[in-house]
């Protein structure tokens, strides 16, 4: 049995909390799976310098952000981690060195607002990988490839992030609106994702790339899910494909292993 891997645009903090047409098509995505040992996130909002991952027994849930609802701060995502997972990441990503994260992070809302949709019961183990921001893209692409046997070892890799996101030009009042140039890259990411993964890096010379991807943290997700997809050489599906707030994309893809 091998289980799906998904890339996920998680946008606004609050998805946590609330039901919408994209938490729907989250649920829809947890509800469609068999249930996971455990699930390796790599989330947008673990950007630092090294690559690890977190191999406590009991991640905290890390409330990464401010000026939203006291309601949010005080969310809870009481999974458990998966450290054998985790030694077990670090062993087939060989040659690359991963660290070992007992004690610094945990669960934050990059994963959690996703996942309080796609394994509501947080009854699953979960661990994050964190995404090294000294490190060209090749790196992340050729990292994700390396996770693809953990899909058929039960483990679902979710990605999450957003392919475009652009903070300082959101327009906040704008739901599920997008700017022509934010249409433009996620259509042409789109294209790319779900036919020729391996050309994910042809999207850094878009232009609309500087605008789409101002830093590269919420992007990188989706270039591990590019890496296992060509690695797997599966099928990619799209869902919750959409812009909203102008400068954020919400879609978000699906690879079922071949
Ligand atoms: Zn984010």
């Amino acid at each position: 049995m091998t289980i799906p891997a998904a890339f996920i645009g998680h946008g606004s903090p609050m998805n946590t909390l609330e039901t919408n047409t994209y938490t729907e098509q989250w649920r829809r995505f947890g509800e469609s799976i068999s249930t996971p040992r455990a699930i390796v996130a790599i989330s947008a909002h673990w950007y630092i310098n090294a690559t690890a991952v977190t191999t406590m027994a009991i991640p905290r849930t890390i409330h990464d952000f401010y000026g939203f609802p006291q309601e949010l701060s005080e969310f809870d995502y009481p999974a458990v981690g998966a450290p054998d997972v985790a030694r077990h990441l670090i062993d087939i990503a060989k040659p690359v060195w991963i660290g070992d994260d007992a004690d610094s992070w945990g669960l934050d809302h990059g994963t959690w607002s996703v996942l309080a949709h796609v394994a509501p019961a947080a009854d699953i183990p979960v661990i994050q990988l964190a995404i090294d921001a000294t490190k060209p893209l090749e790196y992340h692409y050729d990292l994700g490839a390396r996770l693809a046997p953990l899909m058929d070892e039960d483990i679902l890799i979710l990605g999450s992030g957003n392919v475009v996101h652009n903070l300082r030009a959101v327009a906040w009042s704008a739901e599920n609106q997008g700017y022509d140039w934010a249409f433009q890259f996620d259509g042409d990411a789109r294209d790319i994702i779900t036919s020729d993964p391996g050309r994910i890096g042809e999207l850094t010379s878009h232009e609309a790339y500087e605008l789409a991807v101002p830093t590269p943290d919420h992007f990188l997700p989706a270039v591990y899910f590019a890496g296992l997809a060509a690695a797997t050489g599966g099928s990619v599906s799209v869902f919750n494909e959409a812009c909203t707030m102008g400068s954020l994309s919400m879609t978000s893809y699906r690879l079922d292993a071949a």
